[in-house]
């Protein structure tokens, strides 16, 4: 436990901006600073680098560059696909599942405060919704069924298509958060069926604070930012230059190195997942064994509290998270894991390592090297050991 060095394994939360990245925002801080609505060369530089962005992250989901709008991340995405659908839908119902990111989550419970009835979906022991429980769901008032691709905490890919399909069948709209699947598996809107799909750039190589949402042509959508004309009139307020070009180049690399990092990353995610189970007793796997993120780690050491294991790892310079909720001091087991049936016991004492491309197989092994120690010293000291 001597060595000390710096390894993040907590990609799913952010990843570092690529240095390609950087290169590319760094103009339009300083000499091409115009604002692109104005009518000058300064200006247009701005606006073309801003179209050219939109371009790349179109190709990025195989949508056409008219049906993609900026935002400020993936909760902004979130909220304009739900409110924005619910605004202009017929009815009063929305469909999603009960293991969504907070960003679609708490959106549905606002719009519950102002009349909206929403059916939260369950989950399979391994945190996958079942299409066939969508369409018993639907009803003639459903405005919208959101059901994210990949969940940001225990992995698992939904089986979206399907989902999409059924809704679809009853014309009600689909949006999907696929702000975890960008650059770990193809996006393809129209694969997929989604008429709504929302993108965050700082999950995948790009800055914080700039995302995307795709609005399928002739999906009823209301504004979200009222304000000027940006954005073809439907999200106001001058454009984040620097992270939309940001964003761009940053889609560009992700999904261009898809096939080189996606099964580089699941391999070291395979190996991280067997040695935990085969070294450490009480252990199990959170999520789905194959159809999961190639990046993401999720296993749960009975006994113990997620936020000791995070303590003893960030001491040995290891960055990683817990499904608890490790500000509060509530010990709410994570919403994720207990929607899966998992037991109290085993929700506590959750780690996630969620993988990124500058992680190494060194990484790999220094983490396998300390945490069957971390945990035989939590449990060693763990008053909930005796219980069972
Ligand atoms: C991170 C994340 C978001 C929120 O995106 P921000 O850009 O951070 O607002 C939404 N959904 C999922 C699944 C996420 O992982």
């Amino acid at each position: 436990m001597e060595r000390k060095r710096t390894v993040y394994m907590d990609h799913a939360a952010t990843t570092p901006v690529r240095p390609e990245v950087v290169e590319a925002m760094n103009p339009y801080f300083s000499e091409r600073f115009g604002n692109p609505s104005s009518l000058y060369a300064l200006a247009r530089e701005a606006k073309e680098a801003i179209e050219e962005a939109r371009e790349a992250v179109a190709a990025a989901i195989g949508a056409t560059p008219e049906e993609i709008y900026f935002t400020s991340g993936g909760t902004e995405a979130d909220n304009w696909a739900i409110k924005g659908a619910a605004l202009r839908g017929k009815g009063d119902h929305i469909v999603t599942s009960a293991i969504e990111h907070h960003a679609v989550l708490h959106t549905c419970e606002v719009l519950e405060k102002q009349g909206y009835r929403v059916t939260y979906l369950p989950v399979d022991e391994f945190g996958r919704v079942e299409p066939a429980t969508v369409e018993e769901a639907i009803t003639e008032k459903t405005v919208l069924v959101s059901v994210m691709a990949a969940n940001n905490e225990i992995g698992t890919i939904q089986p979206v298509r399907a989902i999409a399909e059924v809704a679809r069948d009853h014309k009600v709209p689909f949006h999907t958060d696929a702000v975890q699947a960008i650059g770990a598996f193809p996006v393809d809107v129209d694969e997929m069926g989604a008429d709504l799909l929302a993108l965050s750039a700082h999950k995948f190589g790009g800055p914080k604070g700039v995302g995307a949402l795709y609005v399928r042509r002739g999906t009823r959508i209301g504004t979200f930012m009222d304000g000027g004309a940006q954005e073809r009139g439907r999200r106001a307020g001058t454009e984040n230059v620097p992270g939309i070009v940001g964003l761009g180049r940053a889609i560009e690399l992700a999904v261009a190195g898809m096939p080189q990092s996606a099964p580089r990353l699941a391999a070291m995610r395979d190996r991280l997942i067997r040695g935990v189970l085969d070294e450490i007793p009480d252990t199990r796997l959170n999520g789905h064994p194959t159809e999961r993120l190639p990046n993401n780690v999720n296993v749960a050491f009975r006994y113990i509290e997620g936020e000791s294991i995070l303590l003893m790892l960030d001491a040995l310079g290891i960055a990683a998270s817990t499904g608890s909720a490790c500000t509060s001091a509530s010990l709410e087991p994570s919403h994720v894991l207990t929607s899966c049936g998992l037991p109290p016991e085993h929700a506590h004492g959750s780690l996630r390592l969620t993988l990124g491309h500058r992680n190494t197989e060194d990484d790999v092994d220094y983490v396998l090297e300390v945490l069957p120690g971390i945990i035989e010293r939590l449990r060693a000291i763990s008053p909930l050991r005796g219980e069972a």
